[in-house]
């Protein structure tokens, strides 16, 4: 198994697919190269004194991808897959994926080797906080240089640890809670980061199945009303991928967990199965529907769309000849591997990739980090002035007319705009944008796949902010 691990290299499988994505734009190989290669690799270790005093040397990584935009952004992953290949393939995969949906940020990402599972909390916070201080010796994190997010293993407590250290060695740093996203809210985090990405997968299928030219080459009708779903993860993004997609019309016929899945035809309760799923640790026993024990085979069932949102590599060239969704979105990261994608190809399967799709996370963190460095929440300053401003026009209306507005209606008008309200449009719009970008970029240069187009999108990007500071022709 470890052999086979050494020899995968995330960061070559995505250098293919970018130098694939390059061939449909006309970007100079030198810069191209330079495009492709991790800026800054930084490799570290670490000691952990356990409580019998017996010591471990802990294996730890921030890699910058790309710094033609500053701070970069990324994750930190705690995993015992954790190694440097995987680090630079993900930060990588930042890049392009800020740059598709226009976010100003360079690609990043870290990590420490270990199964947090198997720590305690203490450990886990000397963990955090020793390597924040081994990123602030080294300036691999700062709110103007590297600004780290949760990723597997690691979440809004690890966040408020990283927070803590980071102030603590720079007490006069003014916007040192714009160094890491993803904070509780007290800890100066953002209202609606932690639906973030479910909704933006919800609003890039919306936009998806907008498009009455897709829709028709796939024999599929426009618009999410009916449309049955399949979702695989009841985590995070699984739960509100499905609750937002329920929500507008669409019906979840399916939905996979690792220790069972729930087949109903009528429509599952997705609210109702979250709830029994957080008190009995999975869906056995929920009195509707049909229990599946095999779940892995409910991505092969039918559906018009099947929504991944659990872990990568689950559709393989073994299962992907049996798929029959018409749509695949991808919330989770790498879903789809490489030979299943060309088989899903040949079968006209409509594939949402990732980096576009689970893109919601990272656009919100970006509003996190702008909120921090103006240290004023969204809407604070206009929402009552904006209030009184509608509530004036209406009487004017209701003067000039003799019509009176419903109380319903008066508070639809006048209410100001919440922080939420304003990250949820900021949100949309990002996505929405960023979708008929990369769609129309694909059919304007005859792009069988949205994943080389969004790709591709990014790479000229990229190219631009470098040709623009006339570093390359
Ligand atoms: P999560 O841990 O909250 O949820 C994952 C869910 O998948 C869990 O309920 C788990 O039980 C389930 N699961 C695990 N193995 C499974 C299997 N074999 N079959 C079916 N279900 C299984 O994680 P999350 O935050 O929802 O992330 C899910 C995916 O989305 C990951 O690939 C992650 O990298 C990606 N992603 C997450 C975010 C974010 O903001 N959380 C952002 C971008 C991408």
């Amino acid at each position: 198994m470890s052999e086979i691990k050494e020899a995968y290299s995330l960061f070559k499988d995505v250098c293919k697919v970018v130098d694939l994505a390059a061939t449909y734009s006309d970007i100079h190989p030198g810069l191209l190269s330079q495009i492709k290669e991790c800026n800054s690799v930084y490799k570290f270790h670490f000691p952990l004194r356990n409580e019998d005093g017996t010591y471990e040397v802990l294996k730890g990584y921030r890699v910058q991808h790309s710094h033609h935009k500053l701070p970069v952004k990324g994750g930190i992953r705690y995993s015992s897959f954790v190694d440097e290949e995987e680090v630079k393939g993900l930060a990588a995969l930042m890049t392009y994926k800020c740059a598709l949906v226009n976010i100003p940020y360079g690609g990043a990402k870290g990590g420490v080797n270990i199964d947090p599972n198997k720590y305690t909390v203490p450990q886990l916070e000397r963990i955090t906080r020793r390597y924040t201080a081994e990123l602030i010796k080294k300036n691999f994190i700062g709110p103007a240089i590297d600004v780290p997010a949760p990723d597997y293993g690691t979440g809004a407590r690890e966040m408020a640890w990283i927070v803590d250290t980071y102030e603590a060695f720079n007490p006069n740093s003014i916007n040192a809670k714009g160094c890491v996203t993803g904070k509780p809210l007290s800890q100066h985090g953002i209202e609606g980061r932690t639906e973030a990405t479910g909704m933006g997968v919800y609003i890039g299928i919306r936009e998806a199945v907008s498009v009455k030219e897709d829709m028709d080459a796939l024999g599929l009708t426009t618009g999410l009303e009916g449309k049955r779903v399949i979702v695989q993860g009841l985590g995070n993004v699984g739960y509100h991928s499905a609750k937002f997609l329920a929500e507008a019309g669409a019906i979840i016929i399916g939905i996979a967990e690792y220790n069972g899945g729930i087949w109903d035809e009528g429509g599952i309760d997705v609210e109702a199965l979250k709830a029994y799923q957080l008190i009995n640790r999975g869906f056995k026993g929920y009195p509707k529907g049909l229990f599946v024990e095999n779940s892995v085979e409910m991505l092969t069932y039918p559906c018009d769309i099947l929504v991944p949102a659990a872990l990568e590599n689950v559709i393989t060239a073994e299962n992907a000849g049996r798929i029959q969704a018409k749509i695949i979105g991808e919330a989770a990261n790498g879903p789809v591997t490489q030979e299943a994608a060309q088989i899903l190809i040949a079968k006209n399967i409509f594939v949402i990739p990732d980096m576009y799709l689970n893109a919601g996370g990272v656009t919100v963190s970006y509003f996190e980090w702008l909120k921090n460095l103006s240290r004023v929440s969204f809407g604070k300053l206009e929402k009552r002035y904006d209030m009184k401003k509608y509530d004036a026009l209406l009487a004017v209306i209701e003067k000039a007319t003799g019509d009176t507005f419903t109380a319903e209606q008066k508070d639809l008008i006048v209410r100001g705009a919440s922080e939420r309200d304003l990250v949820n449009s900021g949100l949309e719009e990002t996505m929405v944008t960023a979708y008929h970008h990369m769609n129309n970029f694909r059919k304007e240069k005859g792009i069988k796949t949205l994943r080389i187009a969004a790709f591709s999108v990014a790479l000229e990007r990229i190219a631009i902010s470098y040709m623009d500071l006339g570093i390359f022709p």
